[in-house]
């Protein structure tokens, strides 16, 4: 039984979608400002896996992604290039996108940009204040948080006091009734872009472009929505206080959030200085793989901290694994698996989906191959794995990978082409460039391949 813990409810429940084989999934994408770091990507790649094992549990999957492409930061960045807002976030959707598909991130059905979906927020705006939840002031339009008795839910804050709401409230549009009230319009100001529309010249605020968004492609109740822990609030209560104001009908049935990627106990992060890239892991020789591994290896709602041994480590797991394929693909033969192989199969893939299905606990997930790995290699050993046996346990480590996603076959370095990169690192270490020595070393682990070094000199030894 497939569980997911809500964070509406505070409690793990019972998934069943709206319609009968159906899944429809909203998250909350990017802000294409700049290039994503990778504790975005813990969280995109949380919504990969939940998306991957719905389709790996037989339901039909309807993903919806914003690409958030208008807000402040844009502005200001576009404004001082002297670049179009458009062209300006064109090239951070492609390198988002682009890196999504190098970590395997399965694109959703569908990549809504706020920009074109203006007529929409202007509609849902007039929903809301037809319904006497909104109030103008200077140019700009406000949710009035007081007449929607439901705000909090989602949060469980108390807004019984005062209480300064984060993000967009921070910012300049200040000019509200109630601290907690929150900017549906932002009214135009000089040398900013602007919408003309019917609400008055200005643009939209960051909550309304997800409600409309997901409302559109979606319905006005849906099953999934997703995000990152700090979106909880404001964000997300914000967004059942416009969707639920404006259709009076529940606005999300499953609410999941996903815990923060650190780095030495803080939260990775822009602001913080404390971000690498996908690119500068790439250029430091780690692999996509390593990467995702290591983003996926603990369950969503446990923090998870970043270090690079942690990404060797994950290189290693995913070496054994693809050392055993290899082994594998070598014994595989037509035919059947033997029963106790079968039986052993079966219990395994069984033992996966159990995992699985509690809340995505990957770890005991990944355990559960790593299991299955080690009685298969132990059968080998006392010389019973059959051609039919290899067979099974390639396709099933196979079928794992469907949701886990980390097997990538690279083609193996020739013994000349490790010989090269040692006397590089050796050239580098020589003149003190440890920084570059550790690189080399780094990109050979994920190539398979692992350096010692002895009283002898370098010794290498293929580790799949
Ligand atoms: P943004 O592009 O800033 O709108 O963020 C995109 C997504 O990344 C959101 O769902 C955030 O909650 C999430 N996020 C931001 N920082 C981290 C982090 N350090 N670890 C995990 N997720 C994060
Ligand atoms: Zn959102």
């Amino acid at each position: 039984m497939l569980k997911f813990y809500n964070t509406l409810s505070g409690e793990k429940e019972e998934f069943h979608p709206l319609e009968e084989g159906v899944v429809r999934v909203y998250t909350c994408g990017p802000t294409v400002y700049d290039y994503a770091h990778i504790g975005n990507f813990r969280t995109f790649v949380f919504q990969d896996v939940l998306t991957r094992y719905l389709r790996y549990r037989n339901y039909k999957v309807l993903h919806v992604m914003n690409v958030t492409d208008v807000e402040d930061k844009i502005i200001r960045n576009a404004r001082d290039q002297g670049v179009s807002i458009k062209d300006y976030t064109a090239r951070f959707t492609a390198a988002f996108i682009e890196d999504a598909k190098t970590l395997k991130i399965e694109l959703p059905e569908l990549l809504p940009r706020a920009t074109d979906h203006i007529p929409e927020m202007v509609a849902l705006i007039r929903r809301l204040d037809e319904k006497g939840h909104t109030y103008a002031k200077d140019g700009s339009v406000y949710f009035s948080i007081e007449t929607f008795p439901g705000y909090g839910k989602l949060s469980r804050k108390d807004f019984s006091g005062m209480q300064s709401a984060g993000r967009v409230d921070s910012d300049e549009y200040e000019k509200k009734d109630d601290a907690r009230d929150f900017v549906l319009w932002k009214g135009r100001k000089e040398g900013e872009d602007y919408w003309d529309t019917d609400l008055g010249a200005g643009r939209p605020g960051w909550h309304i472009e997800c409600s409309a968004m997901s409302m559109k492609y979606l319905g006005q109740t849906f099953d999934i929505h997703c995000g990152g822990v700090d979106l909880v609030f404001p964000h997300h209560e914000n967004e059942i206080a416009q969707s639920e104001g404006a259709t009076g009908q529940p606005f999300v049935r499953y609410w999941l959030h996903s815990e923060f990627l650190l780095v030495e106990g803080e939260k990775m992060a822009k602001s913080k200085g404390n971000y690498f890239t996908l690119r500068d892991l790439l250029q430091a020789g780690h692999t996509p793989e390593a990467i995702r591994y290591l983003l996926l290896s603990v369950n969503h709602r446990r923090q998870l901290n970043f270090t690079t041994d942690g990404l060797r480590q994950a290189a290693a797991s995913i070496a054994r694994l693809e050392d055993f394929l290899a082994r594998m693909r070598e014994e595989a033969a037509p035919g059947e698996a033997s029963h106790e192989f079968a039986d052993l199969a079966r219990g395994a893939r069984e033992k996966f989906i159990e995992a699985m299905d509690d809340d995505l606990n990957t770890s005991a997930a990944l355990a559960v191959v790593f299991d299955f790995v080690r009685a298969a290699y132990q059968r080998g050993e006392r010389g019973t794995l059959a051609g039919g046996d290899a067979r099974a346990a390639l396709e099933l480590v196979q079928d794992f990978d469907r949701v886990l996603a980390v097997l990538g076959a690279q083609p193996g370095l020739v013994d000349d082409e490790v010989q090269k990169q040692i006397e590089e690192r050796q050239a580098a270490r020589r003149r003190r460039d440890f920084a570059e020595a550790d690189r080399i070393r780094n990109r050979l682990l994920s190539q398979g391949i692992q350096l010692e070094d002895t009283r002898e000199g370098v010794r290498w030894k293929r580790v799949r």
